[in-house]
């Protein structure tokens, strides 16, 4: 994989239908040509409308944050694969640290991800070890999230599949707290042999590999040359334009 991706989670930082269309309108503006980088973002659920319908001829790709493990009837509150789809999504974020934290299981995540792949949106499906250990126990707990979401998943369905590895304990802190680029590589490496046992070897090779928790514009590159990731999903700050675009300009 060549090509390097940077999404943007909006979560709840961007509040309003007024922020959303501004934030918008801006990244289209700024990112008018081809960049080097697929950049994507996406916005909480209620603007995600509007804000596909903004993006639609540029190159920014939006998707949704989450989506329900169902595929239609009667779940009170949620938003089917097929529903974000018609709404203009492209993607979707499954299995995001905060949503396993209120009680996301591995069980859902998985059938999250199967209709995501079955309506036809990208999935990226995060991953990531609650804390550190002496014993390498932030290994093991990544295995299990992968072989759980991914063990007999039909081949032909992961042409999409992007993996955004976010250790929680780096999650929503300041650049220093973020990853060491050496530590992230060897997860990386480990990621990626456990892709290649888990599915085919050359699919495997295929899939990208992002990096969230805390990049902001001074360790994006650093993280991106010695980390070994294709790109970075973005919390924080991609929900203000200038450090958005300090992060795609980073790693260019
Ligand atoms: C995230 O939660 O997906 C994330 C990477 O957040 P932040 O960049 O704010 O740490």
């Amino acid at each position: 994989v060549k090509k390097r991706i940077v999404a943007g989670n909006w979560k709840m930082f961007v509040a309003s239908r007024e922020d959303a269309r501004a934030l918008a309108l801006a990244l289209r503006k700024k990112l008018r040509g081809a960049s080097g980088v697929d950049v994507y973002v996406a916005p909480p659920a209620p603007f995600l409308f509007e804000v596909a319908n903004i993006l639609e001829s540029s190159p920014i790709r939006v998707g949704a944050q989450a989506l329900s493990q169902w595929e239609g009837g009667a779940h009170t509150g949620e938003a089917s694969a097929a529903m974000l789809k018609n709404a203009g999504a492209l993607f979707s974020i499954v299995g995001h640290s905060e949503r396993r934290e209120g009680g996301e299981s591995e069980t859902v995540v998985r059938a999250e991800l199967e209709r995501a792949v079955a309506a036809g949106l990208a999935p990226i499906l995060c991953v990531g070890e609650r804390s550190r250990g002496e014993g390498g126990e932030q290994f093991s707990a990544i295995e299990e999230q992968l072989a759980s979401a991914l063990k007999n998943i039909p081949k032909n369905t992961l042409k999409k599949l992007i993996i955004a590895y976010e250790p929680v304990w780096a999650i929503g802190k300041g650049a220093q707290d973020a990853m060491k680029p050496a530590d992230l590589e060897e997860m990386v490496i480990f990621i990626r042999k456990v892709l290649a046992d888990l599915l085919d070897r050359t699919e495997a090779l295929r899939i990208p590999v992002l990096y969230g928790g805390s990049v902001e514009a001074q360790n994006a590159s650093a993280l991106i040359k010695e980390g070994g990731v294709n790109g970075f999903l973005v919390g924080r700050a991609s929900t203000s334009l200038d450090s958005f675009l300090a992060i795609l300009a980073a790693i260019r």
